[in-house]
């Protein structure tokens, strides 16, 4: 039996070529894994008459770690997004998004090292909105001027924010458990309280006494404004270590994070619970690309290293990471879009699998 036995969601567009591309890079460090494959998108509905069989979801459950290609949210036909799905269905509350720069990949900085740690659950993202002319988005503004809270415009749609002191406490204590098991030296909580009192100034609150509870860890402690940590962010990213925020804030500057690193097509990924952990990149399905064994297939290959690091496989992981650092770094041997962000031109650039071959030939 295999020592690591892993649930493998291919996903559609670009997503089967580029978990392709991982697992010939992880089985070629030589860990000893089982890939257990589940599908899972608008390819399964015909069959199954749902894009997220629970077979799929029992397989995660019962292996604990999952990796997954990106997958299509289509538009109109109602289903909601396999990747929230799977993050709500299992609880997976902590989405984990390291920037780091890679040398040679042409991004306009070189120094960048920081995470992304967002809550999952809830805020704005909890899916709880009133559609405009609706009775609920009626009764609601009704209830808003009787209490006294302010008047809405009777023609408004209406999304709710929830952010709760149990989901605040549990995301700001696994940013410093984080940090702790990563060798951090700071976490700062992102936010909007001097405008959102009950939601961010909740949020703030409770990510003070988290911070108190952790003074002796030797984790600096800090907050900011989600603003002018946009701002700092471009200004200034070597100043960051790991920062926690809420769903909304944590979503948009994750993909700020990305591109100061040179984008979507090196920034891994992981959504992790309790019990469970689902590995994926920050990026989407690129339908565009689908077939044409062109996409960069590292950020699929970076989030196999974290998950090599959650499965304790540590040489394995640094080593995946060194090679990928190697190719990148020589230049030559590299996808379109790393070839024209450092030449302005896709000439020479090699296909995801040659890549892939590359960085085998590294390890
Ligand atoms: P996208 O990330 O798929 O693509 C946007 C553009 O970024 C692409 O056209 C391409 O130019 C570039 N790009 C992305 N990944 C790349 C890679 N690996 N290599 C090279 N270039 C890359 O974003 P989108 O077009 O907004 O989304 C497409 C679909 O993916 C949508 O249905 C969306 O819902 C879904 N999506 C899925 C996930 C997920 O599975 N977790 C995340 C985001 C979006």
């Amino acid at each position: 039996m295999a020592k690591h036995t892993v649930t493998l969601i291919p996903g559609d567009g670009i997503g089967p070529e580029l978990t392709t591309a991982m697992t010939r890079v992880v089985e070629a460090t030589g860990v000893d894994i089982e890939w257990e494959i589940a599908e899972a998108g608008a390819g399964v509905m015909d069959k199954y008459g749902t894009p997220l069989p629970e077979h799929v979801l029992d397989s995660i459950r019962k292996n604990k770690v999952a990796i997954k290609g990106p997958i299509t949210t289509p538009i109109g036909t109602g289903f909601r997004s396999v990747n929230v799905s799977i993050r709500k269905e299992l609880d997976l509350y902590a989405c984990l998004r390291p920037a780091f720069s890679i040398k040679g990949n042409g991004a306009r900085y070189d120094d960048i090292d920081l995470v992304i740690v967002r809550e999952n659950t809830e805020d704005l993202y909890a899916g709880i909105e009133f559609e405009q002319g609706s009775e609920g988005a009626r009764k609601l503004i009704e209830f808003a001027a009787a209490e006294g809270a302010g008047r809405i415009l009777p023609d408004s749609g209406i999304s709710l924010k929830p952010i709760s002191i149990t989901r605040s406490r549990r995301i700001v204590k696994y940013a410093f458990d984080y940090g702790i098991a990563n060798g951090r030296k700071k976490v700062t909580a992102v936010h909007k309280a001097n405008i959102l009192k009950h939601s961010d100034g909740l949020f703030l609150r409770v990510a003070r006494e988290v911070a108190e509870e952790y003074r002796d860890s030797g984790i600096e402690f800090e907050d900011y404004i989600v603003d002018a940590t946009c701002m700092q962010l471009v200004l200034h990213p070597e100043w960051w270590d790991v920062l926690v925020l809420p769903n909304l804030y944590g979503d948009i500057l994750s993909d700020l994070a990305a591109g100061l690193i040179g984008g979507l097509g090196i920034a891994p990924g992981a959504n992790i619970g309790a019990d469970c952990a689902v590995f994926e990149p920050t990026h989407g399905s690129a339908p565009k690309y689908a077939g044409k064994d062109m996409a960069n297939p590292t950020a699929e290959i970076l989030s196999s290293m974290l998950m090599l690091k959650h499965l304790g496989e540590t040489a394995a992981a640094d080593g995946i990471l060194g090679a990928v650092r190697a190719v990148i770094g020589e230049g030559e041997k590299v996808t379109y879009d790393i070839k024209r962000s450092v030449t302005g031109s896709t000439d020479g650039c090699v296909g995801t699998q040659e890549y892939a071959d590359a960085i085998i030939a590294r390890l």
